[in-house]
């Protein structure tokens, strides 16, 4: 199982009401983006911040939110990319100046950071986390002490910055979202009677009856404050490298991300799967519930029936939470269960988001074949992963990746499956609707669209952490 990244969200209300309690709905909704830590930042006249470990219903009580007075705030939900629980890690950050105090918040993964770390430090600079974005708050914090103006600071530090980042800050006097210029990691904006919201995902808006306005762009900087929005885009490239794996399996299937409904290609993938078939089977069944839409899409186009053949216990955690190999086999028999009655005597095809390492595709192919499945026909929603990714998303090395040196058929031997098809590159991009131009296919291609061969021998987990 890949890991969520982070996510991020920005709330100014111009009625002058506090936004903590409307910031904390928006962290939970983004709850499925990090697990691990969450925190709230906001301004009233002086800086409130709560930030801890666990889940955002968890850490977060009325009395927390009380103390977060203030009509201008940031939030953000993370995990621990290294597997330890380090507060200091916890967002958003808060950085004192000479001119001032910064709050900031990150999702995303600078891919030079040691590189700027270093150079910080040579100078000077003293670091308390491990995070990249720590890195990025200094970066601002010392053009700010130079007088600049935010958003001259924040485009000059973009110029050094080679990675993926949506940002949220907040200053004494206003609320600032930045994203990468190529938009990798989403970021986007809502409006409604005089509240501004900026969120890594649109399903936000929904939660807080705001009107979804458009994505933050590429390169773009959104200044929010008293005197309204002003944009900037000192970055406009030539192309974009939207993550396709936003799609495919990270963003909640009720979002819209970069104008595109995530359900409709979800669905739109099990149609193209369904149309290059002709297995036989009695049903066809998703793991649950990332890969629902895929497999609806698949029997809508194969006129076959849609049957559930898993059923998930919906109070256990992610299993990557656990620690230990043993734990997580039965982490996978706790969370889903093979419906017997559905199951038996019958061919199946189920389909799931990816394969990462194999091994969790394994256990559920076993499951059904040990309660009685005559036949196994996996299907997956996206083409092989064959390389780690170094945009943000937590992923195995490449030498765990099943799919960096084996071949279809070689997987399908090793997971047990009686075929398997994985989705096409070019299908992929029919269901999302963007071309090579406009999405990042890295981990399938091992061709990303920055440059980053020249930081690739940094041992990145062991000395900074991605937001
Ligand atoms: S390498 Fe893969 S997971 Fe990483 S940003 Fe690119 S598409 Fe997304």
């Amino acid at each position: 199982m890949l890991r969520d990244k982070c996510g991020v969200v920005g709330i100014y209300s111009g009625l002058g009401t506090d936004v903590s309690p409307s910031i904390f709905y928006a962290l939970y909704a983004l709850q499925h983006r990090g697990q691990e830590s969450c925190g709230i930042a906001t301004y009233d006249g002086e800086f409130h911040i709560e930030r801890g470990m666990g889940l955002v219903p968890e850490f977060f009580d009325l009395n927390k939110l009380s103390d977060l007075k203030g009509n201008f705030g940031i939030g953000h939900v993370r995990y621990s990319t290294t597997g330890e629980s380090k507060i200091e890690c916890a967002q958003p950050l808060v950085t004192t100046h000479s001119k001032g105090t910064l709050a900031i918040a990150h999702n995303g993964n600078i891919v030079n950071a040691m590189e700027l770390k270093r150079s910080l430090e040579k100078s000077g600079q003293a670091f308390i986390s491990t995070t990249d974005t720590e890195v990025i708050a200094h970066l601002i914090v010392r053009r700010l002490a130079k007088d600049e103006d935010i958003v001259t600071a924040i485009t000059e530090v973009m110029k050094k910055l080679i990675g993926s980042y949506s940002l949220t800050i907040l200053t004494e006097d206003m609320l600032v979202a930045v994203r990468d210029p190529l938009g990798i990691r989403p970021l986007c904006l809502g409006e409604t009677d005089g509240t501004t919201i900026v969120a890594s995902e649109s399903v936000v808006f929904d939660v807080l009856n705001i009107k979804f306005i458009r994505d933050v762009k590429p390169g773009e900087i959104l200044v929010i404050s008293e005197k309204g929005m002003k944009s900037y885009r000192p970055y406009k490239l030539n192309r974009k490298a939207h993550c396709m794996f936003e799609y495919v399996y990270f963003a909640r299937p009720d979002s819209i991300i970069n104008g595109i409904p995530v359900y409709s290609v979800r669905e739109k993938i099990g149609m193209l799967h369904g149309e290059n078939d002709d297995v036989e089977a009695d049903f066809v069944s998703p793991i649950p519930d990332s890969a629902i839409p895929f497999a609806l899409g698949y029997s809508r186009v194969r006129d076959i029936p849609y049957m559930e053949s898993l059923i998930r216990n919906r109070y256990v955690g992610r299993t990557f939470i656990l620690p230990d190999q043993q734990a997580r086999e039965l982490a996978v028999r706790l969370k889903l269960n093979p419906l017997l009655s559905n199951v038996k005597g019958k061919k199946i095809v189920l389909f799931d988001d990816s394969i990462v390492r194999g091994t969790t595709s394994s256990r559920i192919i076993n499951l059904l074949k040990d309660a009685g499945a005559e036949e196994v026909h996996m299907r997956v929603g996206c083409p092989p992963i064959k390389r780690l990714c170094k945009l943000g998303i937590d992923m195995p090395t490449d030498r765990e990746l099943i799919a960096s040196d084996k071949s279809v058929e070689a997987i399908r031997r090793e997971i047990g499956a009686d075929s398997l098809k994985y989705l096409s590159i070019d299908n992929l991009m029919e269901a999302i609707g963007m071309g090579e131009n406009e999405l990042c296919l890295g981990c399938l291609t091992g061709k990303y669209p920055v440059e980053i061969s020249k930081y690739e021998q940094v041992p990145l987990p062991a000395f900074i952490e991605k937001a």
